[in-house]
């Protein structure tokens, strides 16, 4: 690349789905936009990730989030269709609802459907039977949430991938940025070992390794990893139909018969690693949900790094003291169930249009 075609008008650093879907609706809006992505593509959390549309236990997060779970989740469908249609990938995105067998929080989370108009409904437990027959609980009474959907997280990142550069986006695999440019107060662009690219906007969207990047210009983002190891058994299709949370734990039935298990919250840095004990664990808590479980094999387990933000709420905004320089980080452990939002909300703001949500919630301090 010369000099002639280094200058854009936005630079986003980091390719997981935040990076990417932030770059396609800038790009829509007829922008110039690059993207520098360290090694390949959505190959950190946003693969790893069970690809669930809804937090679990969704009425333990602050309003903030659920504010961008519900605008997700309405615009969803028209995403999915866009995606289809342009990439010709589809992401098998798919209504199987969530159930949810913890017995402690169900007049908390009937409050809180009932104030955010989210459908959540009781089945008692012969329902219950009827529903799932391979469950191995059966409490008196489980939350049924029918609306919650789910996709294949590496389908969607190769359909967003190839929307992006569809839209004109210049995407530059293997280059980790290693340096914000400033110039008094304004961010200029950014530079990786090969080379420099200049932006009048920068968006640092680099997932669990954000803090570390925006630390070398002075600004402290309270993002830190967490890793998750999941597991994937090999069933029957139709084996389990619809997510189940039990206890902390859940299984996602994939259409195919995948069905995945998952998953830790591990404070280990940027360790990726994962561990035969921890395996065993997590077989043991997928076996409680569904005992049948015990007849298949488990043909996959690997681990991924989630942005960890407080509370879960993503920083998504300007800084206050670098103009141009934006945040979409810290989604933890719900970057797909609210990334629709968090991108379309960023993309406002470097767009200066009018915002889907109130920006405020979400700015970086
Ligand atoms: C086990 C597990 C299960 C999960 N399950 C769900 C779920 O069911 N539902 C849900 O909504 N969410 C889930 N999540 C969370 C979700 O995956 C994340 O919130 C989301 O993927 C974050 O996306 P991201 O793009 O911010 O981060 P990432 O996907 O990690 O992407 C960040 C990218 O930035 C790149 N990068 C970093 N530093 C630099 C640099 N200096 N220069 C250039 N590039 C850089 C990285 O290489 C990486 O590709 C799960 C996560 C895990 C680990």
């Amino acid at each position: 690349m010369n000099s002639s075609n280094n200058k854009f008008d936005c630079i986003i650093v980091g390719g997981g789905l935040i990076g990417l879907l932030s770059a396609y609706f800038i790009a829509k809006q007829g922008r110039r936009v690059a993207l520098m992505e360290q090694s390949l593509l959505g190959r950190e959390s946003s693969w790893a990730g069970g690809g669930i549309l809804s937090p679990l236990y969704p009425w333990r997060y602050p309003d903030a989030v659920t504010d961008l779970v519900n605008w997700s989740r309405q615009h969803w469908h028209d995403l999915i269709e866009q995606l289809q249609q342009e990439s010709g990938i589809d992401p098998q995105s798919i209504n199987s609802g969530m159930l949810i067998l913890d017995q402690e929080e169900q007049a908390e989370a009937i409050d809180w459907a009932r104030r955010f108009d989210i459908a959540l409904q009781t089945v008692g437990a012969d329902q219950l039977k009827t529903l799932e027959p391979n469950l191995g609980p059966s409490p008196e009474q489980a939350l049924w949430m029918p609306e919650v959907g789910q996709v294949r997280n590496p389908r969607l990142i190769n359909s967003v991938h190839q929307v992006a550069r569809q839209a004109g986006v210049t995407i530059l695999e293997n280059h980790p940025v290693d340096q914000l440019l400033i110039e008094q107060g304004q961010v200029i662009g950014a530079t990786s070992r090969q080379q420099s690219l200049y932006a009048p906007q920068v968006i640092v969207a680099a997932g669990a390794w954000s803090a570390g990047l925006l630390e070398r210009v002075g600004y402290h983002l309270a993002v830190t990893p967490v890793r998750g190891q999941m597991i994937q058994f090999q069933a029957a299709p139709g084996f389990i139909q619809r997510i189940t949370l039990y206890r902390g734990r859940y299984i996602i039935p994939r259409r195919d018969g995948r069905v995945l298990s998952g998953s830790t919250t591990e404070h280990v840095g940027f360790d990726k690693s994962i561990n035969p004990q921890t395996k065993d664990e997590l077989i043991k808590a997928a076996l409680e949900i569904a005992p049948r479980l015990a007849e298949c094999e488990v043909v996959h387990h690997w681990a991924g790094l989630r942005p960890g933000s407080p509370e879960g709420v993503p920083i998504i905004g300007e800084l206050s003291n670098i103009s141009g320089l934006y945040i979409n980080s810290g989604h933890f452990r719900n970057g797909v169930a609210i990334g629709l939002a968090s991108c379309q909300l960023l993309c406002d703001l470097v767009t200066g249009q009018p915002t889907i949500l109130n920006p405020e919630q979400y700015a970086p301090h």
